[in-house]
């Protein structure tokens, strides 16, 4: 059995052996007998076990860490201050994220005279209605919510019930160690599960570069990589500024304490997915306080989505240069408000960073299946944004955690092995 200090490097040993595999893969063909097996049936078996295994953890770890975390807080009013401020940091850093993305787009001009053939078959459905959205996080049966993995209505129980532990006096502390027990035995569970870890980020990578492969990034090489350089600023540049500006902490040592959690969101491509491991992280070796971390941890995975808005700001300049369109500064300004809000209430799971794209275009003015052209690509970029947006949550975290006095020195000083 892998030992757990060894655990980050075997992750990135599966992660090497996965796109070497994979890429090997992709240029013998996928069509032949074993390597068909391969990749059609034998990777994705593991891989879809190792994300399962995560996504078992989700709801039971954030109803209790956050029942747990709000019933020690005490104080209705310290709740509210944090979650407004934890919003705010959401929201702000996703319109930053945006700005910077149109920024370099009108900058570097990606599309300027690509030959767009948007002769694809894209489409979406018809989103919800804003006070639909907002509806939807109230709660009307808990036991729905949790079988359906709604986190945002998991996360309203589970801050009412952590509440109500707190007014029950005898009734409420006894409730309270019973949930703190079964929150300790959870996470032991999520650390035993973890250890099978390297074999699934193996597969999964070993699949995505055996169907990806490197042609249709080529043909779209402007694109992706202004996807990527507009990332790792975000990713490096904004979040260093806030942490350093916002939390007076080392960037550079948060980054080491986070390489684990951006590489399960690398190869998840999910922030959900990724929630027991950042929600860990953030609590065991950053030293952000279960009350603070329970809370922004969950609510980031499903509404702050920082690389998931850079991608649909260069997406939108990208097609907008393309189709020779000039949507103007009220366009522009139009799509930073809408990827802002469209963030909110979108589940962290693999590609819906493009269904909201569509919404964005919609807004817009901008034909929806032109996000045809892009959609080849938009798997590995899926995994690139999906570790920005799980760091962006952990840096809200950290930020708020030290504002709010609930950051434990200790943990942060501590070098831990893996
Ligand atoms: N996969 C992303 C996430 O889970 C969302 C997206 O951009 O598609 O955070």
């Amino acid at each position: 059995m892998t030992k757990p200090h060894h655990l980050t490097r075997n992750i990135i040993v599966g992660m090497a052996l996965g796109i070497a595999t994979g890429t090997i893969l992709n240029r013998v063909g996928v069509d032949g007998p074993v390597a068909g097996f391969l990749v059609n049936d034998v990777f994705p078996l593991i891989g879809s076990v190792f994300i399962r295994s995560l996504q078992l953890l989700v709801v039971p770890l954030v109803l209790l860490s956050l029942i747990t975390g709000t019933a020690a807080l005490e104080d209705v009013r310290r709740l509210g201050r944090i979650g407004a401020k934890t919003l705010a940091f959401y929201l702000v850093t996703t319109a930053i994220a945006i700005s910077i993305a149109i920024g370099l787009g009108l900058l570097l001009r990606p599309g300027a005279g690509f030959e767009l053939d948007h002769t694809s078959d894209f489409s979406v459905a018809d989103s919800p209605p804003f006070s639909q959205v907002l509806l939807n996080i109230f709660p009307s049966n808990p036991f729905a919510a949790m079988a359906e993995g709604n986190m945002l209505q998991v996360i309203v129980f589970a801050i009412l019930f952590g509440l109500a532990i707190c007014l029950s006096g005898d009734a409420g502390k006894r409730v309270l160690a019973i949930a703190a027990d079964l929150n300790e035995v959870v996470l032991k569970l999520v650390s035993l599960l973890l250890l099978a870890a390297p074999f699934g980020v193996f597969a999964l990578i070993a699949r995505t570069f055996a169907q990806e492969g490197f042609g249709a990034i080529l043909a779209l090489g402007q694109y992706f990589f202004l996807v990527l350089l507009a990332l790792v600023v975000h990713g490096t540049v904004v979040y260093g500024g806030l942490l350093a500006l916002f939390a007076r902490v080392s960037p550079l040592r948060f980054f080491k304490k986070m390489r684990k959690v951006q590489l399960f969101a690398f190869s998840t491509a999910s922030s959900n997915a990724t929630i027991p491991v950042t929600l860990e992280t953030v609590e065991k070796r950053v030293g952000v306080n279960r009350a603070v971390a329970s809370f922004t941890v969950p609510l980031g995975a499903t509404v702050n989505m920082d690389g998931t808005a850079i991608m649909q700001g260069v997406a939108t300049v990208f097609i907008a240069q393309a189709l020779g369109i000039d949507i103007g500064l009220q366009g522009y300004l139009m799509v930073i408000l809408t990827a802002t809000l469209a963030s909110i209430g979108t589940a962290g799971v693999p590609g819906v960073g493009l269904v909201m794209l569509a919404m964005v275009f919609q807004q817009v003015g901008l034909p929806v299946a032109a996000i045809g052209v892009i959609y080849g690509v938009d798997r590995l970029l899926d995994m690139v944004r999906t570790a920005v947006n799980v760091t962006g949550d952990a840096v809200t975290s950290v930020i708020v955690a030290r504002g709010e006095k609930e950051f434990d020195e200790a943990v942060w000083a501590t070098d831990h092995s893996d």
